[in-house]
């Protein structure tokens, strides 16, 4: 088993290297699986096995907490100002090890270098709004009543846990770590088991700016991890990020035992475009929105409504779209499996009448023979197939054609999910109609990829999240803690002679 100081991240470039293997992070330690299983983490531009990540079960998540556990009261004794010096430290050390940072995430997950490197700042961005909460976080307090004053302080809520998706290894733990950690919990934290590295090396980074151990634990796994701890009494709040049928079940699971639970689902996210839309603008835009990391985005354009003629819009889509280098702008698809699954909604699309306008299916990459799709955009999709209602996530995009944005508006609003949903139109009014109409937590006006930025909070509605209250900024710090309000009566002594 290796030791923290002999882990090194070494690649810089997108030639295949073999990563040391990823155990547990409990304590301080790395330690395995207590049954020794492990999973294999392949890269997905090479299609190689990379390294082994490990297994986890109920013991182990068991070990985790109790480190949690043992670490909390320290921890939250720490003053605030004592706390937060740990992200500023982390800061710098994201800041200087970006480029290492963005490799990594590149060979685990298949984005390219500059993605995986956006997502790495947006990381760094998350952490400096975890720098700010001394600021934001000291309360109120208001005299309500003669002599009566009433103030609320925000409290950690002790042993707290995170689960992440594949997509985005390091920015999504991101989303949860420093509001939960600078306000005084303790973390158990399960990322995917398809990109485990980032949290490693976040987890490392974390040691190195002076977290004290246990504060953070990782424990590796799938299923029955997750499960573990859901089903954990010493966890009092538990975020998960991923797909909407797991999140469902997390939630409802987490849930039963008590925990307060927020869970982020999948999207299909629509974008309507007008005839009045900048041509220029709108068709880099959605293209950059609908295969950008490959489509591996919750925030991805899936589906595009083109109201009444836009075909100049879509004719230059299609050639930036198969303008796009396979391989240097856009990367590589998580596993076989998926990129088995995308290509049968672009098959069946295709005999149910869609055209294949730009078709990634038979792309491939010289000299990395992973799971690759190219671009591809369907037009013609019809409301009833499933390449207009399904989450493909994938470097898809379906063009469904409307006469009118009230029936644009309506086939956003049929969808059960509801993350994020755009407009493209040079027209305030038209743009204010639409994004007062669309049922998503997250609207875009001439913006493909409508990501609330810090101290804005991200989150959808309805199928995108099952809890109330988003994830990131401000709205992430109240998940992460419990007010606690106190209200004193001081009534001056009737007999004050001592006073004088
Ligand atoms: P996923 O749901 O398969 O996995 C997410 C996490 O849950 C992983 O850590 C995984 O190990 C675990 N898991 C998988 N199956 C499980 C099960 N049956 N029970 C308990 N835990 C289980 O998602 P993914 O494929 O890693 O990520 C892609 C999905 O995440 C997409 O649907 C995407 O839209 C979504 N996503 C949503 C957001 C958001 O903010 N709403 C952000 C990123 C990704």
């Amino acid at each position: 088993m290796k030791t923290p100081d002999d882990v090194r991240f070494t690649a810089r470039s997108y030639d295949f290297l073999p990563y040391v293997d990823c155990p547990n992070w409990i304590d301080g330690e790395f330690v395995p699986a207590e049954s020794g299983n492990t999973l294999e983490v392949t890269n997905p531009r090479h299609g190689k096995v990379m390294g082994r990540v490990a297994d986890s079960a109920g013991p182990d998540v068991a070990r985790a907490v109790a480190a949690a556990g043992r670490a909390f009261p320290a921890w939250r004794e720490t003053p605030y100002k004592e706390r937060v010096q740990v992200l500023f430290r982390l800061k710098r050390l994201m800041e200087a090890a970006t480029d290492e940072l963005s490799w990594l995430v590149s060979h685990e997950n298949g984005k390219t270098f500059e993605e995986g490197k956006a997502s790495v700042l947006k990381g760094i961005e998350c952490v400096e709004f975890g720098c700010s909460l001394p600021n934001l976080a000291q309360g109120q307090q208001l005299d309500v009543s003669r002599g009566i004053n009433c103030e609320v302080a925000y409290e950690p809520i002790g042993v707290c846990a995170g689960v992440t998706p594949f997509n985005f290894p390091v920015m999504v733990p991101l989303w949860m770590l420093p509001q939960a950690l600078v306000s005084g919990n303790t973390f158990v934290l399960k990322p995917s088991e398809q990109v485990p590295y980032g949290v490693m090396r976040l987890a490392l980074l974390l040691r190195e700016a002076g977290l004290p151990d246990g504060v953070l634990n990782v424990v590796n796994g799938r299923r029955d991890t997750v499960e573990a701890l859901a089903d954990h009494p010493g966890i009092a709040a538990m975020a998960f990020v991923g797909s909407t049928r797991v999140a469902r079940a997390v939630y409802q699971r987490g849930t039963a035992t008590g925990k307060r639970m927020l869970c982020l689902g999948g999207a299909k996210n629509h974008l309507v475009v007008v005839p009045d839309a900048d041509p220029e603008l709108t068709a880099q835009t959605v293209v950059a929105s609908s295969f950008g990391c490959a489509g591996q985005r919750c925030m991805a354009a899936s589906v595009m409504v083109a109201v009444g003629d836009v075909q100049p819009i879509i004719d230059r889509m299609k050639t930036v779209a198969e303008g796009i280098d396979l391989g240097k702008d856009m990367g590589a698809i998580i596993s076989p499996e998926a990129r088995e699954r995308i290509n049968r909604y672009i098959d069946e699309a295709e005999a149910a009448g869609a055209r294949v306008l730009v078709d990634g299916r038979k792309a491939k990459v010289d000299g990395a023979p992973g799971n690759w799709i190219g671009p591809t955009i369907l037009d013609g999709v019809t409301p009833d197939m499933p390449a207009a209602t399904e989450e493909i996530f994938g470097p898809v995009l379906s063009i469904l054609h409307v006469d009118k944005l009230d029936q644009a508006i309506a086939l956003e609003n049929r969808s059960p999910y509801g993350n994020a949903a755009a407009i493209f139109t040079t027209n305030g009014g038209t743009a204010r109609y639409a994004t007062e109409r669309f049922r998503a937590g997250m609207c875009g006006v001439n913006i493909g990829v409508p990501v609330p930025r810090e101290p804005f909070s991200f989150g959808g509605w309805f199928e995108s999240k099952f809890g109330h209250g988003d994830i990131t900024g401000y709205d992430g710090f109240r998940f992460w803690t419990n007010p606690r309000k106190v209200t004193s009566r001081w009534e001056v002594a009737t007999d004050r002679t001592w006073m004088s």
